[in-house]
């Protein structure tokens, strides 16, 4: 399959470029060529496949031949290796469960599926340089990636994060792995943190030295993985055959939103994208007003979807054509400020036992928005990260909260960071250590 840049002034390349390259020389962002549906039997029978199985469906066309069925069937059931279980609210509310992978945020999927397809390819390679990945994050997105790229040959990790800036959590899970991953800690925000990858991608000492790579979530092995699990709930919802479905979609960047509207592109039957929004939420008036007015991100406790100019947009605006009543139809959207969050937070918590993470109350309270003037549909919500991750915020209202393995196992570990003073500094550390 061949990727095409949606700035229309790249040349188009295959899956392993555009998985390689992130973003296209033209700084737009790669989408496939084509999407073929899957056959109806398929998703008729859905009920019959495994995890594995679907994924496999869904992949393998935007892949094509670059990689061997028997070695994508092994990168999958790799990737793959934790549940996505559905926990009901009610017989109208269900949670998807995106957080029992290793760094239990949702990303763990994106992040293990790229890390493999990149192994995969540098396997082949003649060459023996190894590949560099650099990465800023906010959070999230550099504990997945570190994660799912550790003791993967051939590739060194290279994590930008702003000093102080990260949850307790989320920097043990950056900065205590060791082996190929380095964290550099950098006094500053995460936008200079991303305005040093950028650089680095545009100076000339670093790209004739090292074979450099970004793992953003832009990247085509990162966001096309990310619909699997809208098959699997679909799967285990077990819906009647008169049901309309909603999916609630904790929003920042979109690709996870945009990853499900690639399901449906495919022939899954989703009746309503629900995106559920924090304040930052420019795609909420914009379907309002028409107007597309990108502002800078405001700190909210849903902090992962602090994002005031979402990047994946532009692939929802491609995949209905720019055709503004075609989204609306397709996509409810709300926003949430800090003070509803927590009584979202509270009444899960009190009325339904269930305790979520910020981002899922978020989810939780989009659907009750939706469902306010849609009383008929069935409501998937995803919850993209453990509560124990939140959990500054979540003890407030429980102490129920029970702190699981995966970030128990990390809390006490050592931290070990580079302090980076400068672009020269994370220059010369790229170059000579
Ligand atoms: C990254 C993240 C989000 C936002 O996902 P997008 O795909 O960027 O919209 C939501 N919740 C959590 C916990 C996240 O880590």
């Amino acid at each position: 399959m061949n990727y095409y840049s949606l700035n229309k002034k790249s040349s188009n390349v295959t899956f392993k470029e555009a998985l390689i390259k992130g973003l296209a020389p033209d700084k737009g962002l790669y989408f496939p060529e084509k999407i073929n549906k899957l056959s109806e039997s398929f998703i008729a029978n859905i009920n019959n496949y495994s995890n594995e199985e679907i994924a496999y469906e869904c992949i393998h066309q935007f892949i094509g031949s670059e990689i061997p069925e028997s070695d994508l069937r092994k990168i999958i059931t790799d990737v793959l290796s934790f549940d996505f279980p559905l926990t009901k609210l009610n017989d109208q509310i269900s949670f998807l469960e995106l957080f029992h992978g290793p760094t239990m945020a949702f990303k763990d999927v994106g992040a293990r599926f790229m890390a493999r397809c990149l192994a995969y390819f540098l396997k082949n390679q003649d060459e023996k340089k190894s590949v560099t990945v650099l990465v800023a994050t906010s959070g999230d997105t550099g504990g997945a990636v570190a994660s799912g790229f550790y003791k993967v040959k051939g590739i060194k990790v290279v994590i930008l994060y702003p000093k102080g800036k990260v949850s307790n959590v989320q920097e043990k899970q950056l900065t205590t792995l060791g082996e190929n991953i380095t964290a550099l800690e950098v006094d500053g925000t995460f936008d200079d943190c991303q305005a040093m990858v950028k650089k680095a991608f545009l100076d000339k000492d670093l790209l004739n030295n090292i074979n450099l790579t970004s793992a953003n979530s832009i990247n085509i092995a990162r966001w096309l993985p990310q619909m699997f699990y809208f098959f699997f709930s679909y799967r285990d919802f077990k819906l009647s055959h008169s049901d309309k479905i909603a999916f609630s979609v904790p929003s920042g960047n979109f690709g996870n939103l945009c990853a499900g509207m690639m399901a449906k592109e495919m022939g899954l039957p989703i009746n309503k994208f629900i995106a559920s929004n924090n304040i930052n939420d420019v795609v909420n008036r914009y379907l309002k007003t028409k107007i597309y007015d990108a502002k800078p991100s405001i700190q909210t406790i849903s902090n992962a979807m602090d994002v005031g100019d979402p990047s994946n947009f532009v692939r929802i605006i491609n995949i209905y054509k720019n055709n503004f009543n075609l989204i609306k139809n397709n996509l409810h959207t709300c926003s949430f400020t800090d003070d509803e969050t927590v009584e979202g937070i509270k009444e899960l918590i009190n009325k339904f036992n269930y305790i979520p993470d910020p981002h899922g109350a978020v989810g939780f309270l989009g659907v009750k928005d939706f469902i306010e003037s849609n009383p008929n549909y069935k409501c998937i919500i995803l919850e993209t990260a453990h509560p124990a991750k939140f959990s500054e915020v979540i003890n407030l209202y429980t102490d129920n909260l029970v702190v699981p393995d995966q970030i128990s196992s990390v809390i006490n570990k050592k931290k070990k960071s580079v302090e980076i003073d400068g672009f020269l500094a994370f220059k010369n550390f790229l170059l000579y250590s």
